[in-house]
Protein backbone atom coordinates (compact mmCIF):
# COMPACT_ATOMS: atom_id res chain seq x y z
CA UNK A 1 0.00 0.00 0.00
CA UNK A 2 2.64 2.48 0.62
CA UNK A 3 6.61 2.09 0.15
CA UNK A 4 8.49 -0.65 1.74
CA UNK A 5 12.28 -1.46 2.28
CA UNK A 6 13.92 -5.07 2.21
CA UNK A 7 15.42 -6.22 5.47
CA UNK A 8 16.70 -9.78 4.97
CA UNK A 9 14.75 -12.81 4.84
CA UNK A 10 14.02 -15.70 6.32
CA UNK A 11 13.73 -19.16 5.19
CA UNK A 12 13.71 -17.82 1.71
CA UNK A 13 10.73 -15.00 2.16
CA UNK A 14 11.62 -12.01 1.78
CA UNK A 15 11.29 -9.56 4.66
CA UNK A 16 10.25 -6.11 4.20
CA UNK A 17 9.24 -3.14 6.28
CA UNK A 18 6.56 -0.45 5.24
CA UNK A 19 7.63 3.35 5.82
CA UNK A 20 4.05 3.11 8.18
CA UNK A 21 5.62 0.30 10.38
CA UNK A 22 8.71 3.42 10.99
CA UNK A 23 5.92 5.58 12.34
CA UNK A 24 4.13 3.53 14.62
CA UNK A 25 7.09 1.83 16.41
CA UNK A 26 8.24 4.81 18.51
CA UNK A 27 4.59 6.12 18.98
CA UNK A 28 4.10 2.40 20.51
CA UNK A 29 7.34 2.46 22.69
CA UNK A 30 6.26 5.84 23.98
CA UNK A 31 2.52 4.76 24.09
CA UNK A 32 4.11 1.51 26.54
CA UNK A 33 6.41 3.37 27.92
CA UNK A 34 4.05 6.35 28.80
CA UNK A 35 1.29 3.89 30.75
CA UNK A 36 3.92 1.57 32.42
CA UNK A 37 2.67 2.28 35.74
CA UNK A 38 -0.84 1.14 34.96
CA UNK A 39 0.26 -1.65 33.34
CA UNK A 40 3.04 -2.95 35.64
CA UNK A 41 -0.29 -2.36 37.74
CA UNK A 42 -2.69 -4.07 36.26
CA UNK A 43 -0.31 -7.17 35.71
CA UNK A 44 -0.31 -6.96 39.57
CA UNK A 45 -3.75 -7.07 39.79
CA UNK A 46 -4.66 -9.43 36.99
CA UNK A 47 -1.59 -12.32 37.06
CA UNK A 48 -0.92 -11.25 40.65
CA UNK A 49 2.73 -10.28 39.35
CA UNK A 50 4.01 -9.03 42.11
CA UNK A 51 6.35 -6.28 40.20
CA UNK A 52 7.51 -3.38 41.64
CA UNK A 53 6.47 0.01 40.12
CA UNK A 54 8.33 2.15 41.36
CA UNK A 55 11.47 0.73 40.21
CA UNK A 56 9.70 0.15 36.69
CA UNK A 57 8.54 3.74 36.52
CA UNK A 58 11.99 5.56 37.72
CA UNK A 59 14.07 7.02 35.39
CA UNK A 60 14.75 6.11 31.62
CA UNK A 61 13.71 2.71 32.45
CA UNK A 62 9.97 2.90 31.29
CA UNK A 63 11.39 4.15 27.57
CA UNK A 64 13.96 2.04 27.70
CA UNK A 65 11.52 -1.12 28.58
CA UNK A 66 8.67 0.20 26.06
CA UNK A 67 11.06 0.07 23.21
CA UNK A 68 12.11 -3.29 24.30
CA UNK A 69 8.43 -4.39 24.51
CA UNK A 70 7.50 -2.29 21.06
CA UNK A 71 10.10 -4.17 19.51
CA UNK A 72 9.12 -7.84 20.70
CA UNK A 73 5.97 -6.89 19.42
CA UNK A 74 6.57 -6.84 16.26
CA UNK A 75 8.83 -9.37 16.27
CA UNK A 76 5.71 -11.87 17.37
CA UNK A 77 3.86 -10.06 14.55
CA UNK A 78 6.88 -11.68 12.87
CA UNK A 79 6.34 -14.85 13.88
CA UNK A 80 2.54 -14.73 13.50
CA UNK A 81 2.80 -14.18 9.56
CA UNK A 82 5.63 -17.11 9.70
CA UNK A 83 2.82 -19.27 10.79
CA UNK A 84 0.51 -18.42 7.67
CA UNK A 85 3.39 -18.74 5.60
CA UNK A 86 4.62 -22.24 7.10
CA UNK A 87 1.30 -23.36 6.85
CA UNK A 88 1.28 -22.31 3.41
CA UNK A 89 4.38 -23.91 2.04
CA UNK A 90 2.95 -27.03 3.41
CA UNK A 91 0.11 -26.91 0.99
CA UNK A 92 2.39 -25.92 -1.59
CA UNK A 93 1.84 -22.77 -2.26
CA UNK A 94 4.50 -19.90 -2.33
CA UNK A 95 5.26 -16.75 -0.34
CA UNK A 96 6.09 -13.81 -2.06
CA UNK A 97 7.03 -11.82 0.66
CA UNK A 98 5.63 -10.85 4.63
CA UNK A 99 5.61 -7.11 5.36
CA UNK A 100 5.47 -4.98 8.47
CA UNK A 101 3.00 -2.57 8.39
CA UNK A 102 0.84 0.10 10.73
CA UNK A 103 -1.66 -2.71 11.47
CA UNK A 104 1.01 -5.33 12.18
CA UNK A 105 2.09 -7.97 9.42
CA UNK A 106 0.65 -8.82 5.69
CA UNK A 107 1.91 -12.24 4.50
CA UNK A 108 1.44 -12.10 0.71
CA UNK A 109 1.00 -15.25 -1.64
CA UNK A 110 2.10 -15.88 -4.63
CA UNK A 111 -1.47 -17.04 -5.60
CA UNK A 112 -4.88 -17.84 -3.41
CA UNK A 113 -5.12 -21.29 -2.18
CA UNK A 114 -7.88 -23.13 -4.61
CA UNK A 115 -9.52 -25.21 -1.58
CA UNK A 116 -11.44 -24.19 1.35
CA UNK A 117 -9.51 -26.18 3.71
CA UNK A 118 -6.68 -24.95 2.58
CA UNK A 119 -7.63 -21.30 3.25
CA UNK A 120 -8.98 -21.85 6.54
CA UNK A 121 -5.69 -23.73 7.87
CA UNK A 122 -3.40 -21.09 6.35
CA UNK A 123 -6.16 -18.42 7.86
CA UNK A 124 -5.57 -20.30 11.50
CA UNK A 125 -1.99 -21.12 11.24
CA UNK A 126 -1.21 -17.42 12.41
CA UNK A 127 -3.44 -17.22 15.59
CA UNK A 128 -2.08 -20.49 16.72
CA UNK A 129 1.01 -18.90 16.96
CA UNK A 130 -0.04 -15.97 18.66
CA UNK A 131 -1.56 -17.94 21.29
CA UNK A 132 1.38 -20.54 21.53
CA UNK A 133 3.80 -17.16 21.96
CA UNK A 134 0.98 -15.64 24.67
CA UNK A 135 1.38 -18.57 26.76
CA UNK A 136 5.37 -19.27 26.38
CA UNK A 137 5.44 -15.63 27.73
CA UNK A 138 3.26 -16.40 29.94
CA UNK A 139 5.73 -19.40 31.18
CA UNK A 140 8.42 -17.01 31.47
CA UNK A 141 6.99 -14.12 33.26
CA UNK A 142 5.93 -16.99 35.91
CA UNK A 143 9.09 -18.88 35.97
CA UNK A 144 12.38 -15.98 36.22
CA UNK A 145 13.90 -13.11 36.00
CA UNK A 146 13.43 -9.63 37.16
CA UNK A 147 11.05 -7.32 37.22
CA UNK A 148 12.08 -5.71 34.08
CA UNK A 149 11.92 -9.13 31.88
CA UNK A 150 9.05 -10.26 33.85
CA UNK A 151 7.11 -6.69 32.89
CA UNK A 152 8.28 -7.63 29.39
CA UNK A 153 7.08 -11.08 29.07
CA UNK A 154 3.79 -10.13 30.75
CA UNK A 155 2.95 -7.63 28.54
CA UNK A 156 4.02 -9.36 25.68
CA UNK A 157 2.08 -12.57 27.26
CA UNK A 158 -1.53 -10.66 27.13
CA UNK A 159 -0.39 -8.60 23.73
CA UNK A 160 -0.28 -11.95 21.66
CA UNK A 161 -3.28 -12.80 22.74
CA UNK A 162 -5.35 -10.07 21.87
CA UNK A 163 -3.41 -9.80 18.41
CA UNK A 164 -4.98 -13.65 18.05
CA UNK A 165 -8.25 -12.85 19.21
CA UNK A 166 -8.37 -9.14 17.03
CA UNK A 167 -7.40 -11.46 13.92
CA UNK A 168 -10.18 -13.47 14.35
CA UNK A 169 -12.68 -10.78 13.61
CA UNK A 170 -14.70 -11.92 10.80
CA UNK A 171 -13.53 -9.11 8.57
CA UNK A 172 -11.05 -8.43 5.85
CA UNK A 173 -7.79 -8.36 5.91
CA UNK A 174 -7.85 -10.26 9.13
CA UNK A 175 -7.49 -13.60 9.83
CA UNK A 176 -11.19 -14.31 10.59
CA UNK A 177 -12.96 -12.94 7.12
CA UNK A 178 -10.37 -15.52 5.53
CA UNK A 179 -11.86 -18.23 7.85
CA UNK A 180 -15.39 -17.25 7.29
CA UNK A 181 -14.81 -17.22 3.58
CA UNK A 182 -13.20 -20.55 3.73
CA UNK A 183 -16.42 -21.47 5.47
CA UNK A 184 -18.74 -20.25 3.48
CA UNK A 185 -16.76 -21.51 0.29
CA UNK A 186 -18.00 -25.02 1.77
CA UNK A 187 -20.87 -24.58 0.02
CA UNK A 188 -20.75 -21.66 -2.39
CA UNK A 189 -18.43 -20.30 -5.09
CA UNK A 190 -15.79 -18.46 -4.33
CA UNK A 191 -16.73 -15.56 -5.98
CA UNK A 192 -20.27 -15.74 -3.65
CA UNK A 193 -18.50 -16.83 -0.37
CA UNK A 194 -15.75 -13.50 -1.18
CA UNK A 195 -19.00 -11.15 -1.86
CA UNK A 196 -20.66 -12.27 1.76
CA UNK A 197 -17.50 -11.90 3.54
CA UNK A 198 -16.59 -8.70 1.94
CA UNK A 199 -20.08 -7.37 2.88
CA UNK A 200 -19.52 -8.47 6.68
CA UNK A 201 -16.18 -7.57 6.56
CA UNK A 202 -17.21 -3.44 5.56
CA UNK A 203 -20.39 -3.73 7.85
CA UNK A 204 -18.01 -4.49 10.66
CA UNK A 205 -15.50 -1.73 9.63
CA UNK A 206 -18.12 0.71 9.59
CA UNK A 207 -19.43 -0.52 12.94
CA UNK A 208 -15.69 -0.63 14.14
CA UNK A 209 -15.30 2.65 12.78
CA UNK A 210 -18.30 4.76 14.51
CA UNK A 211 -17.49 3.11 17.69
CA UNK A 212 -14.01 4.81 17.53
CA UNK A 213 -15.58 7.62 16.66
CA UNK A 214 -17.40 7.84 19.56
CA UNK A 215 -15.06 6.76 22.21
CA UNK A 216 -12.47 9.10 20.72
CA UNK A 217 -10.08 6.14 19.84
CA UNK A 218 -8.00 7.42 16.47
CA UNK A 219 -6.38 4.37 16.57
CA UNK A 220 -9.67 2.09 16.05
CA UNK A 221 -10.69 4.64 13.75
CA UNK A 222 -7.48 4.17 11.60
CA UNK A 223 -8.37 0.30 11.74
CA UNK A 224 -11.37 0.55 10.59
CA UNK A 225 -10.39 2.45 7.48
CA UNK A 226 -7.94 0.26 6.55
CA UNK A 227 -9.73 -3.01 7.15
CA UNK A 228 -12.71 -1.05 4.72
CA UNK A 229 -10.23 -0.43 2.09
CA UNK A 230 -8.74 -3.69 2.31
CA UNK A 231 -12.35 -5.64 2.20
CA UNK A 232 -13.18 -4.11 -0.68
CA UNK A 233 -10.16 -4.48 -2.40
CA UNK A 234 -10.61 -7.89 -1.94
CA UNK A 235 -13.84 -7.88 -3.58
CA UNK A 236 -12.48 -6.03 -6.64
CA UNK A 237 -9.90 -8.54 -7.22
CA UNK A 238 -11.99 -11.56 -6.76
CA UNK A 239 -14.60 -10.01 -9.09
CA UNK A 240 -11.71 -9.52 -11.92
CA UNK A 241 -10.46 -13.17 -11.01
CA UNK A 242 -14.39 -14.46 -11.99
CA UNK A 243 -14.52 -12.00 -15.20
CA UNK A 244 -11.43 -13.67 -16.13
CA UNK A 245 -12.09 -16.77 -14.99
CA UNK A 246 -10.98 -19.49 -17.99
CA UNK A 247 -9.38 -16.86 -20.08
CA UNK A 248 -6.22 -17.60 -21.14
CA UNK A 249 -3.62 -15.47 -22.71
CA UNK A 250 -3.83 -17.15 -25.83
CA UNK A 251 -7.45 -15.70 -26.15
CA UNK A 252 -6.44 -12.14 -25.77
CA UNK A 253 -2.90 -11.04 -26.87
CA UNK A 254 -2.14 -9.90 -30.48
CA UNK A 255 -0.89 -12.87 -32.06
CA UNK A 256 3.06 -13.06 -33.62
CA UNK A 257 1.70 -12.22 -37.14
CA UNK A 258 0.33 -9.19 -36.40
CA UNK A 259 3.64 -7.93 -33.98
CA UNK A 260 5.99 -6.00 -35.41
CA UNK A 261 9.32 -7.92 -35.05
CA UNK A 262 13.40 -7.40 -35.73
CA UNK A 263 16.07 -9.55 -36.71
CA UNK A 264 19.34 -9.67 -35.18
CA UNK A 265 21.57 -8.14 -37.99
CA UNK A 266 19.46 -5.19 -38.52
CA UNK A 267 22.42 -1.84 -37.22
CA UNK A 268 21.02 0.04 -34.96
CA UNK A 269 20.24 2.87 -37.68
CA UNK A 270 18.12 1.20 -39.97
CA UNK A 271 16.09 0.53 -36.26
CA UNK A 272 15.95 4.15 -35.44
CA UNK A 273 14.40 4.79 -38.57
CA UNK A 274 11.66 2.39 -38.50
CA UNK A 275 10.85 3.64 -35.40
CA UNK A 276 10.26 6.60 -36.35
CA UNK A 277 8.22 5.68 -39.35
CA UNK A 278 5.98 3.44 -37.07
CA UNK A 279 6.18 5.65 -33.93
CA UNK A 280 6.71 2.55 -32.19
CA UNK A 281 9.56 2.83 -29.43
CA UNK A 282 10.14 -1.09 -28.78
CA UNK A 283 10.24 -4.55 -30.76
CA UNK A 284 11.07 -8.38 -30.07
CA UNK A 285 13.58 -9.58 -31.75
CA UNK A 286 13.50 -13.09 -33.24
CA UNK A 287 15.68 -15.00 -35.89
CA UNK A 288 14.75 -16.30 -39.43
CA UNK A 289 12.66 -19.43 -37.73
CA UNK A 290 10.81 -17.34 -35.30
CA UNK A 291 12.43 -17.97 -32.27
CA UNK A 292 12.60 -15.11 -29.53
CA UNK A 293 16.23 -13.56 -29.06
CA UNK A 294 15.70 -10.35 -27.23
CA UNK A 295 13.79 -6.76 -26.66
CA UNK A 296 15.37 -3.84 -28.14
CA UNK A 297 13.88 -0.07 -26.92
CA UNK A 298 14.47 3.06 -27.54
CA UNK A 299 16.14 3.32 -24.26
CA UNK A 300 18.74 0.84 -24.96
CA UNK A 301 19.78 2.55 -28.52
CA UNK A 302 19.91 5.56 -26.61
CA UNK A 303 22.76 4.26 -24.23
CA UNK A 304 25.19 3.63 -27.44
CA UNK A 305 27.38 6.59 -29.13
CA UNK A 306 25.53 8.11 -32.34
CA UNK A 307 28.80 7.52 -34.37
CA UNK A 308 28.45 3.79 -33.76
CA UNK A 309 25.05 3.46 -34.87
CA UNK A 310 25.38 2.95 -38.24
CA UNK A 311 27.65 -0.26 -37.59
CA UNK A 312 26.19 -1.81 -34.10
CA UNK A 313 23.53 -4.15 -34.77
CA UNK A 314 20.59 -5.72 -32.51
CA UNK A 315 22.33 -8.41 -31.25
CA UNK A 316 24.65 -6.24 -29.65
CA UNK A 317 22.31 -4.45 -28.22
CA UNK A 318 19.37 -6.22 -27.97
CA UNK A 319 18.13 -7.18 -23.78
CA UNK A 320 17.90 -10.35 -23.62
CA UNK A 321 16.40 -10.47 -20.11
CA UNK A 322 12.31 -11.66 -21.10
CA UNK A 323 9.50 -11.55 -19.46
CA UNK A 324 7.52 -14.09 -21.17
CA UNK A 325 4.22 -16.44 -20.56
CA UNK A 326 2.70 -19.20 -22.65
CA UNK A 327 -0.32 -19.58 -24.11
CA UNK A 328 -1.68 -21.43 -21.46
CA UNK A 329 -1.35 -18.53 -18.72
CA UNK A 330 -4.42 -17.67 -17.38
CA UNK A 331 -5.41 -13.74 -18.28
CA UNK A 332 -5.49 -12.59 -14.62
CA UNK A 333 -1.52 -13.97 -14.09
CA UNK A 334 -0.81 -11.95 -17.05
CA UNK A 335 -2.45 -9.15 -15.28
CA UNK A 336 -1.01 -9.54 -12.14
CA UNK A 337 2.58 -9.74 -13.70
CA UNK A 338 2.21 -6.50 -15.36
CA UNK A 339 1.33 -5.25 -12.24
CA UNK A 340 3.80 -6.39 -10.26
CA UNK A 341 6.59 -6.42 -12.55
CA UNK A 342 5.65 -2.95 -13.77
CA UNK A 343 5.38 -3.63 -17.47
CA UNK A 344 3.28 -2.46 -19.66
CA UNK A 345 3.75 -5.83 -22.11
CA UNK A 346 4.81 -9.53 -21.84
CA UNK A 347 5.96 -11.45 -24.74
CA UNK A 348 3.92 -14.86 -25.42
CA UNK A 349 6.45 -18.16 -26.51
CA UNK A 350 5.62 -21.55 -27.12
CA UNK A 351 7.51 -24.84 -25.96
CA UNK A 352 10.40 -24.04 -28.08
CA UNK A 353 10.65 -20.42 -27.28
CA UNK A 354 9.16 -19.24 -30.41
CA UNK A 355 7.27 -16.32 -30.09
CA UNK A 356 3.62 -16.54 -30.63
CA UNK A 357 2.29 -13.02 -29.56
CA UNK A 358 2.20 -10.38 -27.02
CA UNK A 359 -0.07 -9.20 -24.73
CA UNK A 360 -0.51 -5.76 -23.50
CA UNK A 361 -1.99 -4.18 -20.52
CA UNK A 362 -4.43 -2.39 -22.54
CA UNK A 363 -5.63 -6.22 -24.72
CA UNK A 364 -6.65 -7.51 -21.13
CA UNK A 365 -8.56 -4.62 -20.15
CA UNK A 366 -10.27 -4.88 -23.50
CA UNK A 367 -11.01 -8.14 -23.08
CA UNK A 368 -12.14 -8.02 -19.76
CA UNK A 369 -14.74 -4.86 -20.84
CA UNK A 370 -16.14 -7.23 -23.72
CA UNK A 371 -16.28 -10.40 -21.25
CA UNK A 372 -18.24 -8.22 -19.05
CA UNK A 373 -20.48 -6.57 -21.23
CA UNK A 374 -21.09 -10.41 -23.23
CA UNK A 375 -21.87 -11.53 -20.15
CA UNK A 376 -24.24 -8.98 -19.21
CA UNK A 377 -26.53 -9.42 -22.72
CA UNK A 378 -26.33 -13.14 -21.31
CA UNK A 379 -28.02 -12.59 -18.09
CA UNK A 380 -30.58 -10.01 -19.81
CA UNK A 381 -31.75 -13.09 -22.34
CA UNK A 382 -31.95 -15.64 -20.37
CA UNK A 383 -35.30 -16.49 -18.99
CA UNK A 384 -35.65 -15.86 -15.34
CA UNK A 385 -35.58 -18.51 -12.78
ZN1 LIG B 1 -2.73 -13.35 10.57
Amino acid sequence: MFRAFRIGSIAGIPIKLDVTFLLILPVLAYLIGNGMGEAAAALNQGLDAGLDVGTLTAGATPWVLGTVAAVGLFVCVLLHELGHAAVARYYGYGIDSITLWLLGGLARPEEQPNRWNHELWIAIGGPIVSVALGVGCFLAFGAFGGDEFRFVVGYLAVLNVVLAVFNMIPAFPLDGGRVLRALLGRTRSHAEATRISVSIGKALAVVVGLFGVLVFNPFLVAVAFFVYIAAAAEGRQTALEAVFEGVAVGDVMTPAAEVRTLSPGTTLESVLERMFDERHTGYPVVDEAGTLLGVITLTDIRGVDPDDRPRRTVAETMSTELRTVDVDTGAMEAMQRLASDDIGRLLVTDDAGSLVGLVTRSDLVTAMDIIRERRAIDTEASPPG
